[in-house]
């Protein structure tokens, strides 16, 4: 096995402390909450714009309100190496989802710093902006700008107070009126170190997961139409119930998806998570049932046999419950983004040169990589969490394993960068 490329260390007391000093600007009272756009937003991205120069990086907000540092190449024109996620959180949220992605860049562009390397390839770290759902209904939203794929009506939607996102994002320093600017061509490969969210890693004692790809999220609506009716006096027999079909459809979803996530073509979850029957009444048999499912997929064939087994289920559901199939609907439908398989291979290989256990694995969650991966191979660096808890107050990860994390992401970038000469020197022959 190759010896690892990375003399550098990554320190753990300043990733640690640099994470704890970041969780105290939040809302008070409100554990551990930075809502992008807010106050205490700004007011962490000034405070992570200081460490960013301290790390002798250039800082800029670019026109879709990423906040960007910037530590030159030694050779001018080469592709951009960039690391990051971001510092926004939900609301009563946690201090590692997305933060834990930033500091592991700027302790990265430290790492590298104090040791006297300078990369052929420039290597930028970034904080991008609102990944989390925002009050203007849109998640993702500089990830979304610097893969080209933030529309001009997307800009006109309304959050608190009547302000447009347009000029939510002028306030944070982007430049609305210039959006089309935050597009990136020049990005050779960027890494993102997440928290898992989920119970995998620590269950199984690894130290990272090299995410595969990120679900692609489709949402279905299911409508039934039975007959309302007294709950005393309509018999069992020869009843219309709504309810009973919106109830054989939550187990068919579990059914069909436990099927398909077994079938080792790539990971499937699927939940009836709306399940609202009317007229939602303790003596009255329901007339009428409206369920959301939310399935999620590594490959696109497995959602469409899912998509076409549920409605062939509900169809004979309907005809068995005596109700009728009103609605079968897609209300939305995203591919999964697919993580660059060089760039996993990159990452299991440094995984393996600095001791660190790993496994493949698809990220269930979606993630500002999913929309970088459609300008620029990307791949994800997971982290065992406790208890797969996340979005919460406890969420928590130990500082060796953000280090362990942290530690497989600069071997990486060290590789990369000594990988994609290589492939120049090739070119130029
Ligand atoms: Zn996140």
């Amino acid at each position: 096995m190759a010896p690892p490329l990375a003399d550098a260390r990554i320190s753990s007391t300043r990733l640690w402390g640099d994470l704890m000093a970041l969780g105290e600007i939040v809302e008070p009272g409100q554990p551990y909450t930075r809502r992008s756009f807010s106050a205490k937003f700004v007011e962490g991205r000034e405070w992570l714009a200081a460490r960013f120069r301290d790390a002798g990086m250039s800082v800029r907000i670019d026109a879709g309100g990423n906040l960007v540092g910037r530590r030159t190449g030694r050779r001018p024109g080469a592709a951009t190496i960039m690391i990051g996620s971001h510092s926004d959180s939900v609301p009563g949220g946690g201090r590692f989802d997305g933060i834990a992605g930033v500091i592991a860049g700027l302790e990265i562009a430290r790492a590298l710093a104090d040791n006297g390397i300078s990369l052929e390839h420039a290597l930028e770290v970034i904080d991008f902006l609102a990944e989390e759902p925002s009050e203007f209904g849109l998640s993702c939203i500089g990830s979304r700008a610097m893969a080209g794929a933030l529309e001009e009506s997307q800009l006109e939607q309304v959050g608190p107070g009547g302000e447009t996102l347009r000029s939510a994002i002028e306030r944070v320093g982007g430049v609305p009126g210039r959006i089309n600017d935050a597009r990136r061509g020049d990005i050779g490969a960027f890494l993102e170190l997440h928290i898992e969210q989920g119970p995998v890693l620590e269950a199984r004692g690894l130290d990272v997961g090299i995410v595969t790809a990120i679900v692609g999220i489709t949402r279905l609506e299911l409508r039934f139409v039975g007959e309302a009716a007294h709950a005393g006096t309509a018999p069992m027999i020869g009843r219309r119930d709504a309810a009973v079909a919106a109830a054989e459809v939550v187990l068919a979803v579990r059914d069909l998806a436990r099927t398909l996530d077994a079938r080792g073509e790539g990971y499937f979850v699927a939940t009836a998570g709306v399940v609202d029957v009317r007229p939602n009444a303790a003596n009255v048999v329901p007339g009428e049932a409206r369920l959301v499912i939310d399935a999620r997929c590594e490959n696109t064939s497995s959602m469409k046999r899912f998509v076409d087994d549920l409605r062939a289920r509900a169809a004979g559901i309907a005809a068995a419950s005596a109700t009728e199939l009103a609605g079968f609907e897609v209300l939305s439908d995203n591919d999964p983004a697919h993580c660059d398989p060089q760039l996993q291979q990159v990452l299991l290989a440094s995984a393996a040169a600095v001791g660190c256990s790993a496994m493949s694995m698809a990220s269930g969650a979606g993630h500002d990589a999913a929309f970088l991966s459609r300008v620029a191979p990307s791949a994800m660096v997971f982290v065992p969490c406790r208890g797969g808890r996340s979005h919460c107050p406890q969420e928590w990860s130990e500082p060796a394993q953000l280090v362990a994390g942290a530690a497989v992401m600069l071997e990486a970038t060290l590789r990369i960068d000594r990988a994609a000469l290589r492939a120049n020197a090739e070119g130029d022959r």
